[in-house]
């Protein structure tokens, strides 16, 4: 018998098998994918780092959870400073003076703002209810239509206006001539990828590949003390109260035959009639100079059962059925739900790594 049977090798599951190892206990991680690491999986080719599952740059201002981290890997320095592509028009991001002056001719932040009060103004919008608000409110009408709208809409499949406004919080507005997309004091990417850094951080544990969690159970039922569960947590109880929504998403990869592709690590692509949101050209995560390059299209899908969840869809219909579920686990005493899925939260990397230290803390000093 272990002491956990951890559901998940993305890093919350990998997190909480690090925390139990550390403390001496035993744990049985299964995963249902071919691979360990979960969506920040890297894989190489070309000798380049490509990330499979989208792109990840991580950011943080967590000391704790950026000392931790570099524990298994150097970090590379790496900013992301993503550019956007409406109808071959170029705009710096997040929104910032660059982006100001290239939408406008304004130069110092004063006429910025100015322009954007008047944009306000003309919307009539006080208190933002939904993201299109939220948008105008924050930037103005014309960087709303074409640097939020077109993209908002394919990456969620809603309206802007039936979209909750804390979305579009995620991205800085700046008065300052700085691209730099987080705000976080450290950044980087992992020399060498995320994967050694899961792997590392597994190491001491069994780990069973290609192992669904519902399948496995039902033939190994007490194999463990308790289980740390970060699959979806509406699977979980058979989506008894109905299915929670997610975002979906499909990778068209491929190797092409030149040094330098597109210039940069992330260009966003934002009308409406392109189908894919962005195009990662992974060598300039890490300053690559090999002869050949790596770009992944990344295009926005419908969830449905059996697809892979990677977004969860934080409106209020959704919050309201999650806590429905939150309770129904409250009554599972020997099941961790953790994670994205399990909490279905927009957790980036650091929060997944901090919320997992913070639980197994919280366990494992009982
Ligand atoms: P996951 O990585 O989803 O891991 C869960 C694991 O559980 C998966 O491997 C899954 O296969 C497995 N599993 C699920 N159900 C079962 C089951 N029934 N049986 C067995 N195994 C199961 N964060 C950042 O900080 N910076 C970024 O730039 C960034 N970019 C992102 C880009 C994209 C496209 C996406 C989707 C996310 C991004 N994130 C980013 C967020 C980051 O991916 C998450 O914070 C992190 O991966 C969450 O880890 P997790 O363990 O909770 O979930
Ligand atoms: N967003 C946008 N235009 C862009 C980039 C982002 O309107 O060019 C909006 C979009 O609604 C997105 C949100 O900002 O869902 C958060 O962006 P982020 O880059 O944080 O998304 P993620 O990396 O999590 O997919």
């Amino acid at each position: 018998m272990y002491d956990y049977l951890i559901v998940g090798s993305g890093l919350y599951g990998a997190t909480f098998a690090y925390m139990a190892r550390q403390k001496g206990k035993s744990c049985l991680v299964i995963e249902k994918r071919g691979n360990v690491g979960g969506n920040i999986y890297t894989e190489e080719q070309e000798g380049i780092q490509v990330h499979c599952y989208g792109a990840h740059i991580f950011h943080t201002s967590n000391k704790e959870v950026w000392e931790f981290v570099n524990k298994f890997a150097d970090f590379n320095g790496f900013i992301n400073m993503p550019v956007a592509n409406y109808k071959g028009e170029m705009y710096n991001l997040p929104f910032n003076m660059n982006t100001f002056n290239k939408m406008w001719g304004v130069v110092t932040p004063q006429q910025a703002k100015e322009k954007i009060e008047e944009q306000k103004k003309e919307s009539g919008i006080t208190e933002p209810k939904n993201l299109e608000e939220q948008a105008i409110y924050l930037i103005g009408k014309d960087i709303y239509e074409k640097l939020v709208k077109g993209y908002t809409e394919k990456q969620w499949g809603k309206k802007c206006s039936e979209l909750p406004p804390f979305i579009i919080k995620r991205l800085p507005v700046r008065y300052t001539y700085d691209n730099r997309y987080f705000n976080d004091v450290y950044q980087g990417i992992p020399v060498g990828g995320y994967t050694q850094i899961v792997e590392k951080m597994l190491e001491g544990c069994d780990v069973k590949l290609n192992t669904d969690f519902f399948e496995f159970i039902k033939e190994n039922k007490g194999i463990a003390k308790k289980i740390v569960y970060t699959g979806q947590i509406d699977t979980y109880f058979n989506y008894c109260f109905g299915e929670l929504e997610y975002r979906s998403l499909r990778f068209e990869t491929e190797v092409l035959d030149c040094e330098n592709y597109q210039g940069n690590a992330v260009i966003n692509y934002n009308e409406a009639e392109i189908p894919y949101t962005r195009i990662i050209e992974h060598k300039h995560f890490e300053f690559g100079t090999q002869p050949k390059t790596i770009v992944t299209r990344e295009y926005p899908m419908k969830w449905s059962q059996g697809e892979e969840a990677y977004y969860p869809v934080n409106n209020e219909r959704n919050n309201s059925l999650y806590s429905r579920y939150a309770e129904k686990a409250k009554e599972e005493e020997n099941v961790i739900f953790g994670g994205r899925l399990g909490q279905y939260k927009y957790f980036d990397m650091d929060k997944t790594i901090e919320d997992a230290m913070k639980t197994a803390r919280a366990e494992l000093d009982k």
